[in-house]
């Protein structure tokens, strides 16, 4: 089989690649859809370009070209299909502003940030490319050899939420088809246009069934992971979705990543720089307009610098500047869709209900997009919505701490565990401090620091398995151990 470097795929048949209709593949062709449906542009409200709706039929096509595909593809050397990917990335790289403009226009965020995406896609590819996929020698005596090998698994379907549809969409492309599985892509219905891209331009790297997408409404997921020929869901989405993707791929024991919902808490050490630590908290907080599984979902402050690290808090997000992604100067943008708007609005309608004080924003006015300004709650109750829930949107709770036992003891008591950090001028302090948190990352000085070398995941309800990094690739395989008898019988 050669499958080694890009098929027919150049950086210059990428550029060809045309950015105004979007399609879905499957065994390497244009499949065609009776039926079609539309994003909307979450800053205007303007519908965007027509996107298929698959059938049932489709995924059945599909997946019978994904496993006739995947007998060849598993048999490609795994130095062949790195290069095979390294090349893909190369294409996207050089696409980067055509998808950058994509992004910003499906997904709402702003420039900088829809760059930022862009290139830890591209990144995230390269990164996991560059992760050599080991062989284990358990045992090597003159008798016997033990040897430990992780086979693909064969067919994944890969299901991404819609705050970050380029970069989860290559992060979980390129670890699939370096271990040698065949991947479908399903994008989110909000944000479907990165995603059908990227499997489009795939197209020109890998050989037909290797990479596919179906863009499809409500029905897709489900289908997808009750289908018996699938046999990974590599899953990014919510908690209570996650819940339903594992009970339905129980019945076929489909292997299962679930990358889940965060509610991770911010602890802020006495002895920090107000401003400077203020500044960077505030931009965790609400980068991508809260919508991010990784945001500063609760801010706990020392009581004693509670006053001062308010007011600069307050600055920092009075210095925002809500508008539409695409133009210059925007700091942050819309939520990406009506759903999402609505279920953030019904924390702004608990400021009233509740009696929460608001410390800055509060409001939401008018607008042609879905516009919430960013806002800060002070001091609610432990157990109200806004510190228990993750809002997956532009409000946090600030909360203030008296001893280490009672913000550790605070900080963990959620059904969440994917991200935290603390805040602190001795590293050793806030280290023990972070080392008691259940989550599945920690962060000492900063938040959100992520690397295609590192496991990623969630404890608790925020996941099961971990993507990226040596443990992600393994995640994507069976592991296969080898008895080898050196004595012949006989
Ligand atoms: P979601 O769970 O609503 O949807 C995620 C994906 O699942 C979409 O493609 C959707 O079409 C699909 N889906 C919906 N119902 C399904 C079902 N029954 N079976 C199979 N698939 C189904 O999530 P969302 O609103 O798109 O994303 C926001 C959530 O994702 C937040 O909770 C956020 O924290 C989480 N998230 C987690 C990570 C992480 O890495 N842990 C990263 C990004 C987002």
């Amino acid at each position: 089989m050669a499958a080694a470097t890009p098929l027919n795929g150049t950086k210059d048949a990428a550029k060809t690649l045309d950015f105004d209709s979007f399609v879905q593949i499957i065994d390497g062709q244009v499949a065609t859809a009776s039926e079609t449906r539309h994003g909307i542009n979450p800053a205007n409200l303007k519908p965007l370009a027509e996107v298929p709706v698959a059938t049932q039929d489709d995924l059945d096509c599909a997946v019978a070209a994904a496993t006739e595909a995947f007998r060849k593809w598993s048999n490609v050397p795994y130095e062949d299909r790195r290069r095979a990917v390294l090349a893909y990335a190369d294409a996207v790289d050089q696409l980067q502003s055509k998808f950058r403009d994509l992004l910003i226009t499906e997904q709402g965020k702003p420039i900088p940030q829809a760059e930022a995406e862009t290139k830890a896609g591209i990144e995230w590819i390269r990164g996991m490319a560059n992760i050599p996929l080991p062989t284990d020698v358990i045992e090597d005596g003159q008798t016997r050899s033990v040897i430990t090998t992780y086979t693909p698994i064969g067919v994944v379907g890969a299901i991404i939420p819609w705050n970050f549809p380029l970069m989860l969409t290559t992060a979980k492309l390129a670890p699939a088809v370096l271990t040698g599985n065949v991947i479908i892509i399903k994008p989110s219905p909000f944000t479907p246009y990165c995603g059908l891209k990227l499997a489009e331009l795939a197209q020109q790297f890998f050989p037909p069934g290797v990479v596919q997408s179906l863009s499809g409404d409500d029905r897709l997921g489900p289908w997808l992971t009750s289908h018996p020929g699938i046999g990974k869901i590599s899953f990014t989405g919510s908690t209570a979705t996650g819940k339903l993707v594992l009970r339905s791929a129980s019945e076929t024991l489909k292997r299962v990543t679930l990358e889940l919902g965060g509610n991770d808490p911010a602890i802020i050490c006495p002895d920090v720089d107000i401003e400077k630590v203020a500044e960077k908290v505030a931009f965790f907080a609400f980068l991508n307009s809260g919508q991010i599984c990784l945001n500063i979902k609760r801010i706990y402050v020392h009581d004693s610098i509670f006053p001062q690290f308010q007011k600069a808090l307050i600055k920092q997000v009075k210095s925002y500047v809500l508008g539409d992604g695409s133009k210059d100067g925007v700091s942050h943008g819309p939520l990406q869709n009506e759903m999402q708007y609505n279920r953030v609005k019904s924390f702004f309608e608990d400021i009233k209900s509740q009696g929460w004080k608001v410390a800055v924003g509060g409001d939401i006015s008018p607008s042609e997009g879905y516009f919430i300004s960013p806002t800060i709650i002070d001091r609610p109750p432990d157990d109200s919505r806004i510190v228990i829930e993750e809002p997956f949107g532009p409000i946090v709770p600030l909360l203030s701490w008296k001893t280490e036992e009672e913000v550790v003891a605070r900080a963990n008591d959620t059904h969440m565990g994917l991200g935290a950090s603390v805040w602190s001028n001795s590293i050793e302090n806030a280290a023990r401090i972070g080392k008691r948190i259940q989550a599945g990352t920690v962060w000492i000085n900063t938040h959100f620091d992520l690397s295609p070398a590192a496991p990623f995941g969630g404890h608790k309800e925020s996941g099961i398995g971990t993507e990226w990094g040596l443990n992600g690739l393994k995640g994507f395989c069976n592991v296969q151990t080898l008895f080898l008898n050196k004595k012949v019988v006989g």
